[in-house]
């Protein structure tokens, strides 16, 4: 495996790919990496003939007050996991080699981004657009996989492939779980272990919400409600809890067979979010 800092480099190997008539796959991540990080990488060693797994806390999708310094980054730890796991390539750039200079040209994301994360993150989705845009330039995949963890933003990433004409295929994972239900993410590790037993009720709420569409309750408004008010007893402070169509993520009317279910909640330190996707069939027709 060889691990790339820098683009020039990057750019030789994957040149040698393409001559070679190799399929490239490329997994973004931000490192501090766990099984959810890995069934991405998995599942794009399978389907092409080359991997290469990005690695880089990118400063510009993170707002003023949040995360970016105190991000976990674990190197040795995660290129020893990429490594086992049969990875071709990691792309480890600094943020130097990423942004040179100051970027005069970004990608802007309008009407999808407007609610949930982000509009409690303002230029957040812009960020992870351009970055994303950015990694896509420089390595030219065949695909790219992304976690349906981060339900927003793969739907903005397929938005802007159709967009851009990015010739790439968007493939997604589900979402891992920690036996007790809690999405796996590297934001857990902020927390203190009195939240860590209280994190699994994100998941709890969820499935609380759906049980209660699947079991017939049309009024969506008061199911939100309800869920809001369980976070908030169990010692969360809600961002958002809503019932959205997965199709372009509009709240969803009583017409809506395929559905998400969005929630984002502080926990002490961490923003935690997680969602819940599922039909509800034909019963309600
Ligand atoms: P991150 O390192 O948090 O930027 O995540 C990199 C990729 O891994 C994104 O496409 C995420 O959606 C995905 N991912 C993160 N956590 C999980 C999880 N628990 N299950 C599935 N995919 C995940």
């Amino acid at each position: 495996m060889q691990v790339i800092k820098e683009i020039d480099e990057l750019r030789k190997t994957l040149n040698y790919y393409h001559k070679q008539l190799e399929s490239v796959a490329l997994v973004p991540t931000m490192g501090n990496l766990h099984d959810g990080h890995l069934s991405l990488v998995n599942a794009a060693r399978e389907q092409a003939d080359r991997l290469v797994v990005s690695i880089f806390v990118n400063p510009i999708q993170f707002g003023e007050g949040e995360d970016f310094s105190s991000y976990p980054r674990t190197e040795q730890h995660d290129i020893e996991m990429l490594q086992q796991a049969g990875v071709d390539v990691v792309f480890m750039p600094s943020v130097e080699q990423m942004y040179p200079s100051e970027m005069l040209v970004t990608v802007k994301v309008t009407g999808i981004s407007d609610a949930y994360c982000g509009q409690s993150r303002p230029g957040h989705f812009d960020g992870v657009a351009t970055v994303v845009s950015k990694l896509f330039n420089i390595v030219q995949p065949d695909m790219a996989f992304f976690g349906e963890k981060d339900f927003q933003q793969l739907a903005i990433i397929r938005q802007m492939v159709l967009d851009l004409n990015f010739n790439i295929q968007v493939k997604s994972m589900p979402i891992v779980r920690e036996a007790d239900g809690l999405a796996m993410s590297s934001r857990n590790h902020y927390l203190t272990s009195e939240q860590r037993a209280i994190a699994p009720k994100l998941y709890q709420a969820l499935s609380q919400a759906r049980d209660e569409i699947l079991s017939g309750n049309r009024d969506f408004a008061d199911i939100e409600q309800k869920q809001l008010e369980f976070l908030g007893q169990a010692g969360f402070k809600p961002d958002y809890f809503s019932i959205a169509r997965q199709s372009d993520l509009k709240k969803a009317t009583e017409k809506d067979d395929d559905l998400v279910i969005l929630v984002a909640a502080w926990l002490g330190k961490p923003r935690l979010i997680d969602n819940l996707t599922f039909s509800r069939g034909k019963e309600f027709t």
